[in-house]
C-alpha cells in the first residue's frame, strides 16, 4: 500500500511527487509511457507568463509566480541529477503575423506595461540586434517581453524523472490503469497488471484524466489539443530571442544553431505523428518573417497532446476525499509545474488548501478575478 499514488508521469505529476520526497512517505506514480500520448516531453519550452496573456486573471498571476522558480530549479537539477536542462534568458518578442494583428499586440502591450515597464514595443533597430538582423519590422508591431524565458522542455522532464528515481520514488512503468473505485477510506487503482492501494490518489493523466475521474469532470470538457513541432538547424542565423507569432507559430532558438519551431493546434485530437500539412504550415508561418529559414535543415519532427479544459481554467482541486485532481494547464503546463507541485504536495501534506487554489476548482469557479 502507498501513502500517495500517483497517475501520470508528465511534469505536473512528477512535481507533485518530488515535492513531496522528503517527507517520508511510500510514493508510487504509474504511467503507461506511450510516446506521443502525452504532453511534457514535447513542449516547446518557453515560460512565456507574460506572453500569453492579454488581461488578468488568476492563471496569469500564478504563471508570473511560477517563472520565478526556474533559475533555481535549473540549479537544482544540476546537482540532483546532473542535467542541464538548458534556461536561458533570452526573452520573447510577439510580432503580429499581419498588419491586420497589430491591434492585438498594442492591447497586450498596453496590459503588460502597467505591470512590467521593460515590456516594450520594439524599435527596428533593437529587432534587428535580437534576431540576428533577421526581422523586419517596418508593417507590422513587435512586442518585446524581456523576461519571458525559456527552457528545455524535453530535458527538464527526463530531469525530473531522474529525481524520481534517485530519491526512491517507485515508478511503476509501462501499466495502464483502468478505474478507480472508493473502498473504506482507501482507493483502489485498477491497472492492466494488477491492482494498487492508496488513500490519496492524484490523477495527473494529461488531456486522458477525464477517463479516469468522468463523474467529477463531467461539468467540465477536458479534450486533447494535439500539437506538431519541427526542429531546425541553421548556421549564423543569429535568433537570440524567441519569436512567437499572433498566428500561434513561434521559433525558439535552441543550442547549437537549432530553432524549435511550433505548433500546429488540432482540437479533439489524440492521434500520434506528424502531418505533411503540419509541417508545411509550420514552415510556411515561420519563414514569413524570417525568409532564411527556407535554407535550414530538418533534424526532427515530433508530436504531443495538450490538455484543454473549457474555459481555460485549468484544474487543481480535491474532487472526493483523498483524491485529487491536476489538468487542463494546456499550453501553459510546463511553466505552471513548479508552483502547481509545491501548492498541491502542501495541500497532501497538511490537509489545509492553500487559498490560491480556489480559483482552480472543478467547478472552474473564478471567486478572486476575471479570465481570458
Ligand atoms: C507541442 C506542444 C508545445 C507546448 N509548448 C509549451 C511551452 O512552450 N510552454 C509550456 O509551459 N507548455 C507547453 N506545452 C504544454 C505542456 O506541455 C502541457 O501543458 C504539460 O506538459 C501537461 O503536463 P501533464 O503532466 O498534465 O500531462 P502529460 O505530460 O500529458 O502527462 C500525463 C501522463 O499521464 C499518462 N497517462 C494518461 N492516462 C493514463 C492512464 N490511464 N494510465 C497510465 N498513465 C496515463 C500519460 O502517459 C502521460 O505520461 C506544450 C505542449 C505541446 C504538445
Amino acid at each position: 500500500m502507498f501513502d500517495v499514488l500517483i497517475i501520470g508521469s508528465g511534469v505536473m505529476g512528477m512535481s507533485v511527487a518530488r515535492n513531496l520526497k522528503h517527507h517520508k512517505l511510500n510514493i508510487g506514480i504509474i504511467d503507461r509511457d506511450i510516446d506521443g500520448m502525452h504532453a511534457s516531453y514535447k513542449a516547446g519550452g518557453m515560460l512565456g507568463a507574460q506572453n500569453e496573456f492579454s488581461k488578468d486573471s488568476p492563471t496569469y498571476r500564478l504563471a508570473l509566480e511560477s517563472q520565478q522558480y526556474f533559475k533555481q530549479l535549473s540549479d537544482q537539477l544540476l546537482s540532483e541529477v546532473g542535467c542541464d536542462i538548458e534556461y536561458k534568458e533570452t526573452g520573447l518578442i510577439k510580432l503580429a503575423y499581419k498588419a491586420q494583428d497589430n491591434n492585438k499586440v498594442i492591447a497586450q502591450h498596453n496590459f503588460l506595461s502597467r505591470v512590467n515597464p521593460d515590456v516594450r514595443l520594439l524599435e527596428q533597430q533593437e529587432a534587428h540586434r535580437l534576431t540576428g538582423n533577421n526581422l523586419n519590422i517596418e508593417e507590422i508591431m513587435a512586442l518585446y517581453i524581456p523576461n519571458d524565458h525559456q527552457i528545455n522542455a524535453n530535458k527538464y522532464t527526463k530531469a525530473l524523472y531522474q529525481s524520481l528515481k534517485v530519491n526512491n520514488i517507485e515508478r511503476i512503468q509501462h501499466t495502464e490503469v483502468l478505474a478507480i473505485k472508493k473502498g473504506k477510506g482507501i482507493y483502489k487503482v485498477m491497472t492492466n497488471k494488477g491492482d494498487y492501494y492508496a488513500p490519496k490518489v492524484v490523477v495527473a493523466g494529461g488531456a486522458w484524466s477525464h477517463k479516469l475521474v468522468q463523474a467529477q469532470l463531467k461539468d467540465r470538457q477536458l479534450t486533447g489539443v494535439k500539437g506538431e513541432v519541427i526542429l531546425m538547424e541553421q548556421e549564423g542565423l543569429g535568433l537570440q530571442s524567441t519569436i512567437f507569432m499572433t498566428n500561434g507559430c513561434y521559433l525558439v532558438p535552441k543550442n547549437k544553431n537549432r530553432v524549435l519551431i511550433g505548433a500546429t493546434s488540432y482540437f479533439d485530437d489524440y492521434s500520434v505523428g506528424v502531418s505533411q500539412r503540419g509541417v508545411d504550415w509550420l514552415i510556411n508561418s515561420a519563414t514569413h518573417h524570417i525568409p532564411k529559414l527556407k535554407y535550414a535543415r530538418k533534424l526532427k519532427e515530433w508530436s504531443g497532446v495538450r490538455p484543454h479544459i473549457a474555459n481555460e481554467i485549468p484544474i487543481m482541486d480535491e474532487v472526493d476525499e483523498g483524491l485529487f485532481v491536476i489538468t487542463g494547464h494546456y499550453r501553459n503546463g510546463i511553466l505552471l509545474s513548479p508552483i502547481v507541485g509545491e501548492l498541491m504536495s502542501k495541500w497532501m501534506l497538511t490537509n489545509i488548501k492553500p487559498q490560491i487554489l480556489n480559483d482552480f476548482t472543478v467547478k472552474g469557479c473564478v471567486l478572486n478575478g476575471s479570465h481570458d
